[in-house]
Protein backbone atom coordinates (compact mmCIF):
# COMPACT_ATOMS: atom_id res chain seq x y z
CA UNK A 1 0.00 0.00 0.00
CA UNK A 2 1.50 3.01 -0.96
CA UNK A 3 1.34 5.94 1.21
CA UNK A 4 -0.19 8.39 -1.34
CA UNK A 5 -2.60 5.61 -2.25
CA UNK A 6 -3.96 5.38 1.50
CA UNK A 7 -4.94 8.84 1.64
CA UNK A 8 -6.60 8.95 -1.33
CA UNK A 9 -8.61 6.27 0.17
CA UNK A 10 -9.52 8.14 3.06
CA UNK A 11 -10.20 11.26 1.48
CA UNK A 12 -12.41 8.70 -0.86
CA UNK A 13 -13.95 7.61 2.47
CA UNK A 14 -14.78 11.41 4.16
CA UNK A 15 -16.09 12.33 1.03
CA UNK A 16 -18.63 9.68 0.27
CA UNK A 17 -19.81 8.07 3.52
CA UNK A 18 -21.06 9.57 6.90
CA UNK A 19 -21.59 7.54 10.21
CA UNK A 20 -25.21 5.56 9.52
CA UNK A 21 -25.93 6.25 13.30
CA UNK A 22 -25.64 9.96 13.62
CA UNK A 23 -24.96 11.51 10.10
CA UNK A 24 -21.63 12.57 11.26
CA UNK A 25 -18.86 13.33 8.59
CA UNK A 26 -15.88 11.29 9.48
CA UNK A 27 -12.60 13.72 10.19
CA UNK A 28 -9.35 11.82 9.40
CA UNK A 29 -8.47 10.54 12.71
CA UNK A 30 -11.71 8.37 12.57
CA UNK A 31 -10.37 6.84 10.10
CA UNK A 32 -7.50 3.82 10.40
CA UNK A 33 -6.16 1.10 8.06
CA UNK A 34 -6.42 -2.37 9.26
CA UNK A 35 -4.56 -4.16 6.74
CA UNK A 36 -4.59 -5.73 3.19
CA UNK A 37 -6.00 -8.90 2.61
CA UNK A 38 -5.29 -10.42 -1.22
CA UNK A 39 -7.29 -7.10 -3.47
CA UNK A 40 -9.13 -6.12 -0.57
CA UNK A 41 -8.26 -3.41 1.94
CA UNK A 42 -9.80 -3.30 5.14
CA UNK A 43 -10.40 0.10 6.91
CA UNK A 44 -11.91 0.73 9.99
CA UNK A 45 -13.86 4.36 10.72
CA UNK A 46 -14.73 5.19 14.22
CA UNK A 47 -17.28 7.86 14.62
CA UNK A 48 -16.11 10.85 16.75
CA UNK A 49 -18.89 12.01 17.53
CA UNK A 50 -20.86 8.52 18.34
CA UNK A 51 -18.30 6.19 19.00
CA UNK A 52 -20.13 3.61 16.53
CA UNK A 53 -17.50 1.21 14.49
CA UNK A 54 -17.92 0.54 11.07
CA UNK A 55 -15.77 -1.84 8.86
CA UNK A 56 -15.23 -0.81 5.13
CA UNK A 57 -13.56 -3.24 2.87
CA UNK A 58 -12.79 -1.51 -0.28
CA UNK A 59 -12.20 -3.48 -3.50
CA UNK A 60 -8.54 -2.16 -5.09
CA UNK A 61 -7.45 -3.83 -8.55
CA UNK A 62 -3.74 -5.32 -8.51
CA UNK A 63 -3.01 -3.73 -11.90
CA UNK A 64 -1.47 0.01 -12.84
CA UNK A 65 -2.09 2.77 -9.32
CA UNK A 66 -4.63 0.41 -7.68
CA UNK A 67 -7.76 2.33 -8.80
CA UNK A 68 -10.57 1.63 -6.30
CA UNK A 69 -13.18 -0.29 -8.31
CA UNK A 70 -16.07 -0.71 -5.34
CA UNK A 71 -16.45 0.36 -1.66
CA UNK A 72 -18.61 -1.35 0.83
CA UNK A 73 -20.07 -0.31 4.48
CA UNK A 74 -21.00 -3.27 6.95
CA UNK A 75 -21.62 -2.81 10.54
CA UNK A 76 -20.12 -5.43 13.02
CA UNK A 77 -18.44 -8.14 12.29
CA UNK A 78 -15.63 -9.30 10.10
CA UNK A 79 -17.40 -12.68 9.12
CA UNK A 80 -20.34 -11.03 7.52
CA UNK A 81 -17.54 -10.64 4.60
CA UNK A 82 -17.72 -14.09 3.83
CA UNK A 83 -21.03 -13.45 1.75
CA UNK A 84 -18.49 -11.92 -0.71
CA UNK A 85 -17.20 -15.20 -1.93
CA UNK A 86 -13.91 -13.85 -2.94
CA UNK A 87 -11.84 -14.51 0.38
CA UNK A 88 -12.39 -17.75 2.18
CA UNK A 89 -14.23 -18.25 5.80
CA UNK A 90 -11.14 -19.28 7.14
CA UNK A 91 -9.18 -16.32 5.63
CA UNK A 92 -11.70 -13.79 7.51
CA UNK A 93 -11.41 -15.67 10.38
CA UNK A 94 -7.82 -15.16 10.75
CA UNK A 95 -7.95 -12.01 9.82
CA UNK A 96 -10.44 -11.25 12.34
CA UNK A 97 -7.82 -12.52 15.54
CA UNK A 98 -5.57 -10.55 13.70
CA UNK A 99 -7.63 -7.12 14.19
CA UNK A 100 -8.51 -8.46 17.73
CA UNK A 101 -5.11 -9.00 18.62
CA UNK A 102 -3.94 -6.09 17.20
CA UNK A 103 -7.07 -3.94 19.42
CA UNK A 104 -5.80 -5.57 22.54
CA UNK A 105 -2.21 -4.36 21.94
CA UNK A 106 -2.74 -0.71 20.74
ZN1 LIG B 1 -21.93 8.68 14.70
Amino acid sequence: MKPRYLQELIRDLQAFYKCPSCDTSYVFDDIRFLGELESYCFMQLSCHNCSLPVLATVTVSAQADKQIRKTDLRHGEAEQFTAKGAISASEIAEFHRWISRSNRLS
